[in-house]
């Protein structure tokens, strides 16, 4: 271990590990969220013992009473992160400190018992180290990590739970979209956050209650859905799984505001390369109906999503019910975008230079 390390992980041998050529084949194509390493990390907490037993052990279903809180109230968090193989072969996470920052502020707002960020951050190093053969080489590949914690008290009355699970387990992935540009379905009908609500936490339940927009972009033939803010139904927030951008003639970049939208670790990574660039940035609040009239002037010409699993993903059209809007060139191979993109992958992936120092 690590001096750094401070939590004593008991490994448990896995009795059966995959057989390599088998994991070879499964590492070939993973597709999304699919696939699934050997190993999982578990750590327990209960009210008076703290956390406890942390162990890296044989990924398996786990045993819940069925009256567990999380299976009644949703008290349920999560995160997304990844391990890559950086140029020169060295096993690297991004800015991963930030995401054991995100899964606590998630854990106060439910109600739930925080995880230190130390423990965080040595579960998913731990679980990365036991697994590392599962993480697939390649551009667009890397080691999907998802830490969550669930309420595991059995109990029926309404508050939080004094027992938690938190669990890491771990899925080789290849790119989120396949290439180009996607379109995107703004709803009209659906919000997703409210003000004093959820929307800045990565709970579950936020998740549940995007799947029908979600469905409704599909049926429209969208491959995302993006929501508008929930009093006035006008305001741009975000989509199901990423934050947007949008650039404006001049080179602006445009963002929406934190608040109800999920706090994205790549937005806030594209907001300093974006100034690093000397681009002007504005985390303003942006109407779905200036949005349609820039498009129409040409004032607007690039829109992008971002997030750890779509990465930066060009948006080239817009669908719902006031008709549909053709951004830039249609196919997303825009300047701005593409540079961005190109400058978060080269540190990400070890090939550029990390002034901020985001890789670990
Ligand atoms: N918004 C939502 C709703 C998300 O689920 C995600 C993915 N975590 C994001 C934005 C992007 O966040 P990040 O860049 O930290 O992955």
């Amino acid at each position: 271990m690590d001096s750094a390390d401070q939590f004593r992980f008991t490994h448990l041998p896995h009795a059966a590990p995959t057989p390599a050529a088998r994991r070879a084949e499964l590492l070939a194509d993973p597709g999304f969220g699919r696939v699934f390493t050997d190993h999982m990390a578990v750590v327990r907490y209960k009210e008076g013992q703290g956390w406890h037993n942390p162990t890296i052990e044989a990924r398996a279903p786990i045993s819940l009473d069925p009256a567990a809180a999380v299976l009644h109230y949703a008290q349920e968090i999560f995160e997304g992160m990844k391990a890559y193989r950086a140029a020169d072969g060295a096993v690297v996470m991004f800015r991963p400190d930030a995401n054991a920052r995100r899964f606590r502020e998630s854990a106060e707002r439910m109600a739930m018992a925080p995880v230190p960020d130390a423990l965080f951050l040595q579960a998913v190093r731990e679980l990365v180290r036991t697994d590392r053969d599962w993480i697939p080489e390649g551009e667009n590949a890397s080691l999907y990590l998802r830490p969550f914690m669930i309420a595991s008290e059995a109990f029926l009355g309404v508050k939080p739970s004094s027992e938690y699970l938190f669990i890491v387990i771990a899925s080789p992935v290849g790119a989120y979209f396949s290439a180009g540009a996607v379109t995107v379905w703004v709803s009209e009908d659906y919000t997703r956050a409210a003000p004093g609500g959820t929307g800045a936490a990565k709970c579950g339940g936020n998740y549940a209650a995007s799947l029908l927009a979600q469905r409704e972009a599909k049926a429209h033939g969208c491959d995302q859905v993006l929501f508008l803010d929930a009093a006035e139904h006008r305001w741009i927030e975000e989509m199901g799984g990423m934050n947007i951008f949008f650039v404006m003639d001049d080179s602006t970049l445009v963002t929406p505001p934190l608040g109800t939208i999920l706090p994205g670790i790549t937005r806030d990574t594209i907001l300093t390369l974006a100034r690093d660039r000397g681009l002007t940035v504005r985390e303003d609040a942006y109407s779905i109906d200036q949005c349609y009239q820039d498009a129409a002037a040409g004032r607007l010409k690039e829109v992008f999503a971002c997030g750890t699993a779509a990465v930066v993903t060009p948006i080239g059209r817009l669908r719902g019910r006031r008709g549909e809007i053709v951004i830039g060139s249609g196919n997303g191979a825009d300047p701005v975008t593409e540079t961005l993109r190109t400058a978060l992958i080269g540190i990400q992936r070890g090939k550029a230079p990390d002034p901020h120092g985001w890789v670990q």
